[in-house]
């Protein structure tokens, strides 16, 4: 069986394809066989933006997580961290409890 076409992906093609399922569904939805909303965090802009209390609307999932705890951290409300972030207060709270176990681990 053909591998998948993207370099280092070992994962076999999908039938009739030259990528694999997960690669296939990157490019369709992002254009971008490497990207994915949960891995990317350029970790001097999130230090930078949770200074300035800003995010860009290209930050990533995981870039509004590390801003949101970031800002936590430095005592604003969930409601404040949330408007910042963009995301739904409640979201704010369950990454603040995930940071909380992650940490304590
Ligand atoms: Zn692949």
């Amino acid at each position: 069986m053909r591998s998948c076409s993207i370099d280092d992906c070992t994962t076999p093609a999908a039938r009739r394809r030259t990528v694999c399922h997960k690669h296939r569904t990157r490019l369709n939805r992002y254009g971008d066989p490497d990207f994915t909303t949960w891995t990317t965090a350029d970790d001097t802009d999130v230090q930078l933006l949770i200074e300035q209390q800003r995010v860009p609307d290209s930050a990533t999932r995981l870039e509004r997580r590390l801003i949101a705890v970031g800002l936590s951290e430095r005592g604003l409300s969930a409601e404040r961290v949330a408007e910042v972030v963009a995301v739904a207060p409640r979201t704010v709270h369950r990454w603040r409890a995930q940071h909380r176990t992650e940490t304590a681990a």
